[in-house]
């Protein structure tokens, strides 16, 4: 059967719509991709009276989340913190330590993995610690990889997100270790740290955790859902050391700009937990 004029439109459109997404959305290229905002792309530049270069972007576009990121002073150098030698591993929701940084953490990852978070994440150098669940991040390495290619850290959260307080210790150890060795094999990495599905956690929960290789088990001080921050210390502020959690939903961007509103406004800079938990 040869190629139909409509095939053909067909074909075209395609190929349009192909480069149309190569120039704009995620590629393996992360660096040095994006075009200046106001470079002409014409011979001819339309005459903009009134433009500034300090235009606000359109709500919602990338550029816009972009431009609503505040300027964070300069992260201090990591002083990490102090380790028992042997286990079990500690549990922290706000990690042990003075130096003006908090942590923004990304949980689950089967639900929503909105693209231009990755994007956001680059372009507003945002550091991301995303607890995973293992068969999300199999199915979804693609995405995974990328956020981590730009800068993210990938940890433990379990294979089936199942509470855990209360279970024998070798079913947390298969839960723990078991998506351990998977997110190991994916990313090339095996995770230094863990987070129980919804917090829930007991001493054995610490122990198994600790024989899978965690350093530390994290909760969390703050959650970030639909743009919003709920404060679960007293502070209702965000302090030195606080964990911030929000997950991989539709709103994404949104929990991600409120999150770094909120340490801003508290005189913090977002920084990694692995530069502290070694
Ligand atoms: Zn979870």
């Amino acid at each position: 059967m040869s190629a139909t004029p409509a095939r053909r439109i067909l074909a075209a459109v395609t190929l349009l719509a192909l480069l149309a997404l190569s120039a704009c959305t995620v590629g393996p290229a992360l660096h040095a991709r994006r075009i200046p905002a106001g470079t002409p792309t014409s011979a001819a530049p339309i005459p903009t009276p009134s433009a500034s270069p300090s235009a606000t972007p359109a709500p919602g576009t990338l550029n816009w989340y972009v431009s609503q990121v505040p300027t964070f002073p300069e992260a201090p150098p990591p002083q990490p913190v102090q380790l028992p030698p042997n286990g079990p591993a500690p549990n922290w929701h706000r990690l042990p330590i003075d130096q003006k940084v908090a942590f923004i953490t990304i949980d689950d990852g089967g639900l929503a993995r909105p693209p231009a978070v990755i994007d956001f994440i680059w372009e507003a150098r945002i550091p991301v610690t995303m607890f995973l669940n293992s068969p999300a991040a199999q199915e979804h390495t693609d995405y995974f990889r990328q956020i981590e290619a730009v800068g993210g850290i990938i940890e433990n959260h379990t294979i089936s997100h199942t509470s855990l307080a209360g279970r024998s210790y070798a079913y947390q150890r298969q839960e723990i270790c078991g998506a351990a060795d998977k997110l190991e094999s994916l990313f090339g990495k095996r995770p230094t740290l863990f987070r129980a599905p919804f917090g829930n956690h007991d001493a054995t929960t610490l122990r198994a955790a600790h024989d899978c290789g965690a350093k530390a088990v994290l909760h969390w001080s703050e959650t970030v859902h639909e743009g919003k921050v709920r404060y679960q210390t007293p502070e209702k502020v965000v302090q030195p050391g606080d964990v911030l959690l929000m997950h991989f939903r539709p709103a994404l961007m949104d929990d991600l700009l409120a999150a770094l509103k909120a340490i801003h406004r508290a005189g913090l800079t977002p920084a990694l937990l692995t530069d502290y938990i070694k």
